[in-house]
């Protein structure tokens, strides 16, 4: 399905919330570094929306406009990282709330996130991942819920959930549903068109898109509690982004869909090699048929299935080792969404319950020639 609104995503990237400078003729947004905000000789600030960065600040602005449009959101706040966005969401949770998670997702969240709910006395239940129906069960247990969290595709095992389908169930107990969006970009997926409330990024990821920024930000389709006291909690606890790490952001953002969409397709192209290479085991990418959740992805992706996937190599952790050390081109590195095509054993880094099988690499692919890439990925495979 091609989302009607691509090629506006496309403009309202490259804009990035900048409409010429009238003062300067600049055509990229001024960078901001300025801590705090003067007020005139009867004391009212000069500009109300700026009184001290930690509060809000004109570079903040450009790209929160710029991300709230891509994700056809009202409103959104950029935070110093991933886990301080989904963090924020969790510390606006009162005691005795019940939060539904899925049982597999981005692992430092998750370790986070039970760690947090067991001190405050957050009530916790998990469904699986890759079938949202059984979100269900878990609402009903306790019938006051208040969050139920979504991550599609997941991270790494590249499981889909079906995000219309958490949001009804959610809804009909009055809960609020937060889609973890890292992995899909507002490129392929729109979370709140789909009856999401909330849409977090880790924009340390695709958003940004170069490796060199820290960032997280937090969307919302309308204004309601949790946003105001996740809102509250930037501005008077400081999990707050710099004016450069913003600035740079933007600059990211200018170039998402093309970054993005070229991922993308080399990771599709990747993925059908993998599939028929005799000494992988099994490749799982949402875009390929054989994926148990592409039926959903083909429903709420629209244009592709972003740039991670993973494989399983025949054989045991030291043969998966083996391959990523043989990468020429392709770095071992953790994290992903950069312009660079990395490599990670998620086995080595999570404990043994997160249960990663000891032979699976995940692949975040990047903007390289996808010739390359192959023949990189082909070189390493014969060490198995
Ligand atoms: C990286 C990541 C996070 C955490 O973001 P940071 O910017 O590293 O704090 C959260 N969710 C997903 C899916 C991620 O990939």
């Amino acid at each position: 399905m091609k989302n009607p609104n691509d090629r506006q995503g496309a403009t309202v990237a490259a804009k990035a919330a900048h409409f010429l400078d009238v003062h300067s003729g600049a055509v990229v947004p001024e960078i901001q570094l300025s801590t705090t905000f003067a007020r005139d000789d009867r004391y009212a600030p000069i500009n109300a929306a700026n009184l001290y960065s930690r509060d809000q600040n004109p570079t903040f602005i450009h790209a929160e406009r710029t991300l709230a449009d891509l994700e056809n959101g009202e409103e959104c706040r950029l935070f110093a990282s991933g886990m301080a966005a989904i963090a924020s969401i969790f510390y606006s949770l009162t005691p005795g709330s019940h939060v539904v998670l899925p049982d597999a997702m981005y692992w430092g969240a998750k370790l986070w996130i039970h760690d947090h709910c067991r001190r405050q006395d957050i009530f916790v239940s998990e469904y699986d991942t890759a079938d949202a129906s059984t979100i269900e069960a878990c609402v009903a247990d306790k019938n006051r819920t208040n969050l139920v969290w979504v991550e599609t595709p997941s991270n790494p095992m590249m499981h889909v959930t079906d995000i219309a389908l958490a949001a009804d169930i959610a809804h009909q107990h009055d809960a609020l549903v937060c889609v973890d969006s890292t992995a899909a970009t507002p490129v392929f997926s729109q979370p709140l068109d789909l009856g999401a409330d909330l849409v977090v990024h880790s924009a340390t990821k695709y958003l940004n898109g170069h490796s060199d920024v820290l960032a997280g930000a937090v969307v919302t389709r309308e204004e309601h509690a949790l946003w105001e006291a996740l809102s509250s909690e930037r501005s008077m606890a400081g999990a707050v982004i710099g004016g450069f790490e913003a600035w740079l952001l933007l600059r990211g953002m200018r170039t998402l869909f093309v970054r993005v969409e070229r991922a993308a397709d080399n990771a599709m192209q990747i993925a059908q090699y993998l599939e028929q290479h005799p000494v992988i085991d099994s490749t799982s990418y949402p875009g390929l048929p054989s994926h148990p959740g592409h039926a959903v992805a083909k429903k709420q992706m629209h244009g592709g299935f972003g740039g991670l996937l993973s494989f399983q190599v025949k054989g045991d952790a030291a043969a998966a080792l083996k391959v990523a050390g043989a990468m020429q081109i392709i770095t071992s590195a953790t994290s992903l969404g950069g312009v660079e095509t990395l490599i990670e054993h998620r086995h080595t880094l999570e404990p043994a319950e997160n249960m990663i099988p000891e032979n699976h690499l995940r692949l975040s692919v990047g903007i390289e020639r996808v010739e390359d890439l192959i023949e990189d990925i082909e070189q390493a495979l014969v060490c198995v």
